[in-house]
């Protein structure tokens, strides 16, 4: 079973002791102790002594070389010297001792002493510690990564093969899965960095020996680790096995967004065997490309579906038209999908849930159905992405649209797009808004948005206010925009662009798991993220 182990920069005993107590309390299995910076400390042997026999959870020593992207300055020589005296002088040993291929391989002295401290075939003595051999790179993938795989895997002395390095993108997660899939030995393989989290989260559905994680509150030893509490409960760690199916959000950037929070929390309320992660893929249609088709093209990773944002949701339907997959036709006519879905037979569906809970939000919250929107008359503000949306639905469904936009051509466009038989699309300029004669208003421009919080499309006495209108921010940072602020005081009914949000990732919950998506619980943990 694949165990966490939370790394710690021991600076001395007391702190390294108190961090490893707290790593057991929240869940770590294994600590790493990096002993970086004790090598040259006249009692640097003695309080590694007293760590190994004091730690509350079995544990790897490591004393990282600068060369290597640690902090130890000594030579290879001074530093095995050192943890030789700290490995075999005490009373206890630790469960593992990492060293560096490298230097393993640069010297037969220094393979020799190293060889002293661990457990293999040719140990004379009983000794209960693993050698863990890595090898990091803090730039890029290194050329050679498989050599360096095949050196460990056929070191005699090597119980655990590491590899980490920086991921240049996605793309590079999938390289690690392959490597825990080769088998040879127990392996740790990890990217580092933002894009790197999917090795260090799906590190036990491929069987890894470990994953390492920062204690909450700490730094953490490598860019890009999680903390064990975003692991356990943010990516559903107890649960995750070699079945569990994979999820995302694909956008550029997705660091900020609240989907893998919500998606995660439901998965976990409906009991359901996913995992839902932060997806970044840079802005191109080619690198969107090759990371869908990287992703989808490893049956193991079970990848069945994602988010996709800005400013991929063009590029959705190019890839799967191209992959000759099923475009949703109102998606097609939009020219944007934000929802993936590989289907049991493998086949790619894109669709567009925006329209849909767009359209839902407001015939819910007015208490009609879906029919009676032809008899709605409806100002959409803004001609951009989600205007387009939702002007898509709303005509689909029959109402008159009035699209108010500041650049008048953008809004005139999207009225001869989407007029159609049913239902008629105008376009406006912005200074006409205040004239409108709309029963519901549909606030689709990033004004009120965090942090220009104090903007409006309307002012705050707007004529058109009063029982009977409805307005609809799809803002939703924060939850209650000026304009919300404004219209419910004037009697209108309100609608916060969170419902929008919830609802668009209802449909995708819905087309992934064949389940009714958990709304309370998206509710609950969108809202209380917000704040
Ligand atoms: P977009 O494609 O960039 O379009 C932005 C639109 O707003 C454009 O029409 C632009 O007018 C107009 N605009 C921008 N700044 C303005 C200003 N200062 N005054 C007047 N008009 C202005 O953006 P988008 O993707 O459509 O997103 C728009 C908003 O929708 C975002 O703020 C986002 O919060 C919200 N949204 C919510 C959800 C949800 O689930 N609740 C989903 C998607 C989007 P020009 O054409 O003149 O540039």
């Amino acid at each position: 079973m694949t165990k966490i182990a939370a790394a710690i920069m021991v600076s001395n005993l007391d702190q390294a002791l108190a961090l490893a107590a707290k790593a057991a309390e929240l869940g770590a299995d294994l600590v790493e102790y990096r002993v970086d910076n004790l090598a040259e400390s006249p009692d640097g042997a003695e309080v590694v002594n007293a760590l190994i026999e004091k730690s509350p959870l079995p544990c790897i020593i490591t004393c990282r070389a600068a060369w290597e992207g640690g902090e130890c300055d000594c030579d290879d020589q001074t530093r095995v010297s050192f943890l030789e005296n700290a490995c075999l002088n005490g009373e206890m040993r630790p469960a593992y001792l990492d060293f560096e291929l490298a230097s393993h391989q640069k010297s037969f002295n220094i393979r020799q002493k190293v060889e002293l401290m661990v457990d293999h075939p040719g140990q004379i003595r009983e000794v209960p510690t693993g050698l863990i051999l890595s090898s990091h790179d803090f730039d890029t993938r290194p050329v050679d990564l498989y050599q360096r795989v095949e050196a460990m895997a056929h070191a005699a002395a090597c119980r655990v093969i590491k590899v980490a390095w920086n991921a240049r993108s996605l793309r590079d997660n999938i390289e690690a899965f392959e490597v825990l899939q080769s088998q040879y030995k127990p392996t740790i393989a990890l990217c580092m960095g933002e894009d790197g989290l999917p090795s260090r989260v799906l590190a036990k559905k491929f069987g890894a020996l470990l994953t390492f994680a920062a204690i909450d509150g700490q730094p953490g030893t490598a860019p890009g680790q999680p903390t064990i509490t975003q692991l356990k409960q943010s990516y559903r760690w107890d649960k995750l096995n070699a079945q569990t199916k994979v999820y995302g959000v694909i956008g550029y950037p997705v660091g900020h967004s609240m989907s893998p929070a919500i998606f995660n929390a439901a998965f976990d309320e409906q009991d359901y065997d996913g995992v839902y992660l932060p997806m970044r893929i840079e802005p191109s249609y080619e690198s969107f490309k090759a990371t869908v088709l990287s992703w989808l093209d490893l049956p193991s990773l079970h990848f069945k579906g994602a988010s996709v944002t800005i400013p991929h949701k063009e590029n959705l339907i190019r890839f799967v038209t191209e992959q000759g997959g099923e475009v949703e036709q109102l998606a097609q006519k939009i020219g944007a999908a934000n929802t993936l879905t590989v289907r049991d037979d493998g086949s790619l569906y894109a669709s567009n849930s925006d329209y849909a809970g767009a359209l839902d939000a407001v015939v819910q919250n007015m208490g009609i159905p879906r029919e009676e929107v032809k008899d709605l008359r409806v100002a959409v503000i803004g001609a951009g992405g989600a205007a387009r949306a939702i002007v898509a639905g709303f005509s689909h469904y029959g109402a008159t649209v009035v699209v108010y936009n500041r650049t008048l051509q953008k809004a005139q466009k999207l009225a001869e797009e989407f007029t159609n038989p049913y239902g008629k699309v105008v376009a406006a300029p912005m200074d006409k808004l205040c004239d409108s004669c709309c029963q519901v208003f549909i606030n689709c421009t990033p004004l009120g948005m965090h942090p220009n919080v104090d903007t409006s499309p309307l002012p705050a006495d707007f004529a058109g206010y009063g029982p009977g209108i409805v307005v609809f921010d799809t803002v939703y940072n924060p939850r209650n925009t000026l304009l919300l602020r404004q219209a419910r005081a004037a009697g209108c009914l309100t609608i916060p662009g969170t419902e929008m949000f919830i609802r668009q990732a209802a449909t995708q919950y819905s087309l992934w798991t064949n389940q009714q998506a958990p709304v309370d619980c998206f509710s609950r943990v969108l809202l209380s993220r917000l704040g």
